[in-house]
This record gives structure tokens, C-alpha cells and sequence, in this order.
């Protein structure tokens, strides 16, 4: 298959963990051959936890509100992610009493919508949700992948800007989120940054570098109407209501799978297998991400999710380099099991998708002819390697993702087993 990412004989590859340093976040590997993500992350190992600890709380004191009708932060939330660890956190630790907001992707998943409706039962908090109207979201799906071959732009842009919107027209400051992205994979700051959400790194990283007035300016056949609810607060809102927004990953050893693992016992969070990687705790709400979104990741940047997770289990020392390699190669050949659903929701078939995906790249993507394994196909993991693997990422849930319903669940408040 050609592979649409570099192939560079140049490029270098981390010796630690997988990343090369095309990473599209950005990425320099050392004179010893390691790369800033695994430099970084050995300061998991080396700071004291407990006094940034005490910083995160001397950080959010002045937020608490002495009025109880008062909300003292916002956290954004799914039904997947760090969304369970993050409200614990915030809600039994720092004692601060949150706004939820959540952004309604229409990729859910029947788990997503059931941890979503748990996570609000369990915490008794109040959650608003932004539902943009699914015309404008289609329309804007039909550029982005137009533009940059990205099909999730509105589920990312929605969910990084509904946040900061709520803080400004509820006028709440403060901005809780997990970790930040850059940081965790490749390095891009120490914890001792201390880092905040800024709308830069959203644009550049986030969002490709397009914002939703970039879209505009591009495209004739977007309008006005289908991208305001997708525009950042200006400088003026912001600085009035003094929005923040800061990242829990700075003042934790942060650790998904630990979380995870923590969450399942406290609050029953569920998980379930993935087509596209090993890990079955991220992204379970979602049936495209870990699926039809990252195989065309893949496919741009020559990785995907299994190698973001493999380099992750490696730098926490749970997976050999060896062992992240056969998954990372092994999940990133599965072919997506729920485009079909994407296309029925697009009202798009394949061919449009290719060529929507930009008529120039089709084949060099090789959307066509690309040989793509079933997980019956692919060889199998040795046997030590997948009792490893298996030992250690159980789903618990009985919503695995095969169940397909008939359509995408475009809304869903609630889930019969959560009274
Ligand atoms: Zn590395």
C-alpha cells in the first residue's frame, strides 16, 4: 500500500516508545535517540506530586463560590475519555461544584450514551448539552473533508469551544480540563509550564489550523448560519469574564489506564472493545473515532490510535517497545467496520467520500485498492503478547461496539439501567 505520510528515509523514529519526529504535533528526538514525549513523561517519575497538588488547589481556591446557587467551574465531558476522572477530581478532591457541558458529536454509541447518563447520576451534576443542528454540521463535514480530509473538524471544534462559550454567557471563569495532548504525546511542555488552554493551540493543533471563519473565507458554499456556533469568544468576552482554562495533567501523575481502572470500580464506567486499537476505555462513545476517523489518520500520518496508546503503555513500562510495535502495526491494517453508517448519516456512498476525500489524493490514499485486513485476517499476536495485552485492557460492558443499531443515535438523554 502507499501511505499518503512521508517516507522520508530521513525521518527518525523515537528508540523508547514508536513516534517519529514527523509527529504532526511536533516532535524532536535527542542525541540519545529519545524523543521530548518519553523526556517529558520521566518527569511523571521525578516530580513532587503532592506539593503540585497543593498548587492546583492554592490555583483554584479563589473559584470556589461562597454563594451555593453559584457554579465554580465548568468540565467539559463525554461518555468516554478522562470525562469520569476529571468530575471525581474536581467534584470529591477539590470540592468545587461544576457546570458539565457536553457536545453532541451524533457519532454516539449506545455505551457513550449509557456512561454519559451514569456520569450524571453518579455525580449528581448539572450538564448542558449543545446540540448544533445536524444540516449545518453535514454541510461542514462535506469542506472539511474536502479541505483536509477530516470528517470529525465539528465533533472537535464543538467540544473545544462549547466550553469556553458556556464560561463566557454563564460568566465562569474557570475552565477544567485533563490532559493536554500536545504535552502528553510529544513533549511540547514541561509539567512545570503549567500550561493553559489557549485559542492558538486549539486553531493549530485541534482544529488543522482552521478556525470556523477560516471555513468562510474558503468555501463560497458554506454560510454564515452554519459555522457562528462553532466561533471562538473574542478577546474582549474573554478577558471580561476572565476565562481560563487549565489541564489537571499538570498537577497529577497522570495515567489513563490507572484512572480507567479507578473509575470502573468507584462508578461502574464501562468499556468495550475497539476496532482500531487495543485500549478499551478512550473514545468508546464514539463509532468513528477508533474506527473510519482513524483509519484515515493512518493513512495522513502514517499512525494511529494503537500507536498513541502503545507509546503510552510503553513509557508507563506496562508493554515492551517490541510488543507496541506488533499492535500498533497490527491495529493500524484493521479495516474501518462502520463507514457505512457514516456514509448512511452523510448521505454520501463511497465514491462521493473519495472524492470528497480530494480527487487528487484518492490514490495515493489508496482508498480503493488498499489491502485492508479483518481481524480474522491479521496474523495473530503471539500468545504471550495478546495474554499481556488482554490481561491488562478488559471491556467490561455488555454495549461492545459490534452492536450496530439500525441508524446513528443522533441524541440520547438517558439509558434504562440508570435510574
Ligand atoms: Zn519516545
Amino acid at each position: 500500500m502507499t501511505a499518503f505520510h512521508s517516507t522520508d528515509m530521513t525521518v527518525k523514529t523515537c528508540k523508547r516508545c514508536l513516534y517519529r519526529d514527523d509527529h504532526p504535533l511536533g516532535l524532536v528526538i535527542d542525541d540519545d535517540g529519545i524523543c521530548s514525549g518519553c523526556r517529558i513523561h520521566e518527569e511523571k517519575d521525578q516530580l513532587d506530586w503532592d506539593h503540585r497538588w497543593h498548587e492546583l488547589e492554592t490555583l483554584v481556591a479563589p473559584y470556589r463560590s461562597t454563594d451555593t446557587r453559584n457554579y465554580d467551574c465548568i468540565v467539559p465531558v463525554s461518555g468516554a475519555g478522562d470525562s469520569y476522572f476529571i468530575v471525581h477530581t474536581v467534584v470529591n478532591r477539590l470540592k468545587l461544584k461544576p457546570l458539565l457541558v457536553t457536545y453532541n458529536r451524533y457519532y454516539n454509541t449506545p455505551l457513550g450514551i449509557r456512561n454519559l447518563a451514569n456520569l450524571r447520576r453518579k455525580f449528581n451534576t448539572d450538564i448542558l448539552i449543545q446540540n448544533v443542528n445536524p444540516l449545518s454540521v453535514k454541510s461542514i463535514i462535506r469542506t472539511t473533508l474536502r479541505r483536509f480530509r477530516s470528517f470529525h473538524w465539528p465533533a472537535i471544534a464543538g467540544q473545544t469551544v462549547f466550553p469556553v462559550q458556556t464560561a463566557v454567557s454563564h460568566r465562569i471563569p474557570l475552565i477544567i480540563w485533563g490532559a493536554h495532548q500536545g504535552l502528553e504525546q510529544v513533549g511540547m511542555f514541561s509539567h512545570l509550564h503549567n500550561v493553559e488552554m489557549t485559542r492558538r493551540y486549539r486553531k493549530d493543533h485541534d482544529l488543522m489550523g482552521f478556525e470556523a471563519d477560516d471555513l468562510l473565507s474558503i468555501f463560497d458554499n458554506l454560510r454564515e448560519e452554519e459555522i457562528w456556533q462553532y466561533r471562538y469568544p473574542s478577546w474582549d468576552e474573554l478577558d471580561d469574564v476572565g476565562v481560563r482554562g487549565i489541564y489537571l495533567g499538570n498537577y497529577m501523575r497522570w495515567d489513563p489506564l490507572a484512572q480507567h481502572q479507578q473509575m470502573v470500580e468507584l462508578y461502574n464506567y464501562q468499556s468495550a472493545e475497539q476496532n482500531r486499537t487495543f485500549d478499551v476505555f478512550d473514545h468508546v462513545d464514539d463509532w468513528h473515532y477508533a474506527d473510519t476517523h482513524d483509519w484515515i489518520k493512518f493513512e495522513k500520518h502514517g499512525f494511529g490510535k494503537a500507536t498513541d496508546h502503545a507509546c503510552r503503555e510503553i513509557r508507563h513500562g506496562r508493554i515492551s517497545r517490541q510488543i507496541g510495535k506488533k499492535l500498533s502495526d497490527d491495529y493500524g491494517k484493521q479495516k474501518p467496520k462502520n463507514m457505512e453508517l457514516l456514509l448512511e448519516w452523510l448521505g454520501l456512498d463511497e465514491q462521493s467520500l473519495n472524492y470528497l476525500l480530494n480527487p487528487n489524493a484518492i490514490k495515493r490514499m489508496g482508498l480503493n485498492d488498499i489491502e485492508l485486513n479483518t481481524r480474522a485476517d491479521s496474523a495473530p499476536l503471539k500468545t504471550s503478547t495478546e495474554a499481556a495485552i488482554r490481561e491488562i485492557f478488559q471491556p467490561n460492558s455488555s454495549l461492545g461496539l459490534e452492536q450496530h443499531t439500525p441508524s446513528p443515535i443522533v441524541i440520547g438523554k438517558g439509558y434504562p439501567d440508570i435510574k
